[in-house]
This record gives structure tokens, C-alpha cells and sequence, in this order.
């Protein structure tokens, strides 16, 4: 079969690969009908991402139809049209059964990778090196869902895929992105980065009852999809200090919640984004935490510091800015089956269309231009769904 694969730094291919098959009785086999590239991808096709290897299928946003299923697989049969979160779940550890799924203690099978460099290992991930499992992804015409009865949720309502095919990844990010900032009644919200995540954070930061979205970002057809989707007010953090702009919009105060949409690499602007620039080239440091950093100093005394956006390893933050302001950090990659069920409803309820974000759409083939195009922002391109 056909697949987009990593071959190092900015080196993705079309290869011909060998289709996947069932290994245990609780996986499932899905033909892909759509896939998308997610800013998290553009990691590791920029070679920040450690423990990947050439010829790794890439992809984490993938549905489609499932053509084959495990002797165990008790909730889906042939022929469904699924889903698949990027998260791989068991269902059945301490993490699963209390809704941590993306702590899962069983589903990465190189956990000891992950344990040398941060203590314990989160759960594995498709696509997403080989220290998250070093499963195959989904960018490609068929996929193997480990713990299929766990992951993959059915949509038979007949809403395209464009519409549902977000669920995988990006929308229930930006939902819990919103939902870890502790948003109250007419709070100011800061999102920094408007991709994908901070779109979707900036719709549920209204969901979930904000009274003021201020969002953060260079690129302009993103600062307007914030302004027109997101009815958010922006910040060209290119033509004004964000710190002065966010104090004088809050009277001094400073925004009650901020999200950090964008993760290790930050553009960064000054002094400050060159020296992470230049520690990082030396290896002195793992992360560009620009954003981090400005998000600290912004954010207000007591307030929270949500952070979906993709951290790698050691990185240089002002801890004592968080302890003496009280901020609460709140983090972790999506919890997803949490959200697929309750976003699919808000979906076939009209309350939102994912498919806002989508500038781009084209055959597999397409994908290593697509990789580049995304990567580089140009032609105003926000989100890439490709068809296998
Ligand atoms: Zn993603
Ligand atoms: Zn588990």
C-alpha cells in the first residue's frame, strides 16, 4: 500500500509499503478515506522529535472504514465508518479506567525509551516515534488500531468527513485546552498561536463561557479566521508587544487564562527568541518556549496556564514567575476518549463545523509538497486533509 513516511529532517516520501495486518485479537484494520497533517507533525518533519527512523509511516488523524476486525473486538464490525483518536488506550489500566487515557500504562510497547528521559511513559501514539510505541500512522490507505474497542468512534450520520475527521486529534485538543484553563463566567481568555489547536481552543473557550478571547499569532489569514470564526479580538505579536497590549486591554490585570497553542517552536522575537534559538542549536536546550515564557508574564496573579502545544524535553521557563503569581499549569496530550462522544454531538447538533479550518485538500500523493507547504505557511494554508 501507499504512504507517507519520514526520511529524516524535511524528507517525506510517498513509499510503498507492506499493508498492515492484524497481530492481536482487539485490533482492527481501517481503509483510510481521509487524513490530515497536524502542526505536530511539522516536529518531526523538522527532525525535532528524537527516536524516529526512516520509513516510519507517519499520520495521526486519520478515519475511514474498517475492513477487518480481531476474534476480541466486541464493538465494531466491518464496514464502519470510524474515527480513530491518536491516542492508543487499553481501556482497562488504573489511567484508563479513570479517564487519563492518554496516560495509559499498557499501550506503548517501548515504554523503558520513555521512562529513561521523563520518569514514566505516557501512552503510545500513532505515527509519533518510536519513544510513543513506534506505531505506523494513518497517512497512508490502511491502519492497524490497537485496542480497537477503546479508540475508534462510530459516525453513521452521514456528516462528510471533512466535518468529523478533526475529532481525531484537533478539536478535542482545543477542547481540553479550554476545559484545562479553568474558564469562568466572563473570564478573559489569551490563546497564543492560531493553528488548528488554537482555533478550536478559541471556539471552546466560548463554549465554555468566556467573556473576552484575545488571540495571539503573525500569520494573517490566521489572525483572521480568529477575528471571523473565533469572534476573537487578535494581536499581531509582530507589530506589538503582547505583554503591553494584554496589560492595557485588562486594565494591568493581565488575562485570567492563557493557552499556549503553539509549543517547542515558538517563532520568538527579540533578544529572548534568539537566545533559544541559539541554546537549542548548541543542544543546551530541548525546547524554543517563547511562548511559555511571555505566557507566564502575562497571565494574571492566580490565573491558569493551559499548554496543549507539544513540549519535547529540557527547557528554560521562569518557574519562580509561576510560584510567586500562583499560577495553576495545566498540560498533557488530549484525553480523547473523553471528548469524542460529547464533540460529535455538538457537531450533529450544528452547534459547529470543524471543516472552517480546512484551506487544503488533495490526494496522498500530494502529501511531501503538503508537508512543506504547511510548514512553511505559505498559501495561507491552516490545515491539510489528503485522501489515500
Ligand atoms: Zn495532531
Ligand atoms: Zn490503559
Amino acid at each position: 500500500m501507499r504512504a507517507l513516511t519520514w526520511h529524516g529532517e524535511k524528507d517525506v516520501r510517498v513509499d510503498e509499503v507492506p499493508k498492515p495486518e492484524i497481530v492481536n485479537p482487539t485490533d482492527a484494520i481501517v481503509e483510510i478515506t481521509a487524513t490530515a497533517i497536524c502542526g505536530s507533525d511539522l516536529h518531526l518533519y523538522n527532525g525535532k522529535m528524537p527516536s524516529m527512523r526512516e520509513g516510519d509511516v507517519l499520520g495521526h488523524e486519520p478515519m475511514g472504514e474498517v475492513v477487518e476486525v480481531g476474534s476480541e473486538v466486541e464493538t465494531l464490525e466491518r464496514g464502519d465508518r470510524v474515527v480513530v483518536p491518536f491516542t492508543i488506550s487499553c481501556g482497562s489500566c488504573w489511567f484508563c479506567e479513570t479517564e487519563q487515557y492518554s496516560l495509559c500504562d499498557n499501550s506503548n510497547p517501548n515504554a523503558e525509551m520513555a521512562r529513561k528521559m521523563m520518569g514514566h511513559s505516557p501512552a503510545g501514539l500513532f505515527g509519533y516515534s518510536h519513544m510513543l510505541g513506534g506505531y505506523a500512522g494513518g497517512q497512508a490507505e490502511y491502519l492497524r488500531v490497537p485496542y480497537a474497542d477503546v479508540g475508534p468512534i462510530n459516525v453513521d450520520s452521514g456528516l462528510p468527513d471533512e466535518q468529523v475527521l478533526f475529532l481525531s486529534d484537533v478539536f478535542p485538543t482545543g477542547y481540553m485546552a479550554a476545559e484545562n484553563a479553568d474558564i469562568e463566567e466572563e473570564d478573559t481568555v489569551a490563546v497564543w498561536g492560531c493553528g488548528p489547536v488554537g482555533q478550536f481552543a478559541i471556539q471552546s473557550a466560548w463554549m465554555l463561557g468566556a467573556g473576552r478571547v484575545v488571540a495571539i499569532d503573525r500569520v494573517q489569514e490566521r489572525l483572521e479566521m480568529a477575528r471571523s470564526h473565533g469572534d476573537s479580538e487578535t494581536i499581531d505579536y509582530e507589530n506589538e508587544d503582547v505583554y503591553d497590549r494584554l496589560m492595557a486591554m485588562t486594565g494591568g490585570r493581565g488575562p485570567d487564562r492563557c493557552i499556549d497553542a503553539v509549543g517547542t517552536e515558538a517563532h520568538g522575537t527579540g533578544l529572548d527568541g534568539m537566545s533559544d534559538r541559539v541554546k537549542t542549536g548548541l543542544k543546551l536546550q530541548d525546547d524554543r518556549p517563547y511562548v511559555l515564557r511571555e505566557a507566564i508574564k502575562c497571565c494574571r496573579k492566580g490565573g491558569t496556564l493551559s499548554v496543549p502545544g507539544v513540549y519535547l524535553g529540557r527547557t528554560n521557563i521562569p518557574f519562580g514567575s509561576v510560584m510567586n503569581k500562583a499560577l495553576t499549569v495545566k498540560t498533557g496530550q488530549t484525553h480523547m476518549q473523553r471528548y469524542l462522544d460529547p464533540l460529535l454531538e455538538t457537531i450533529e447538533d450544528g452547534e459547529i463545523d470543524p471543516s472552517f479550518i480546512l484551506t487544503h485538500r488533495a490526494d496522498l500523493e500530494d502529501g511531501p509538497d503538503l508537508y512543506e507547504t504547511f510548514n512553511e505557511k505559505d498559501d495561507e494554508c491552516i490545515k491539510v486533509m489528503l485522501t489515500p
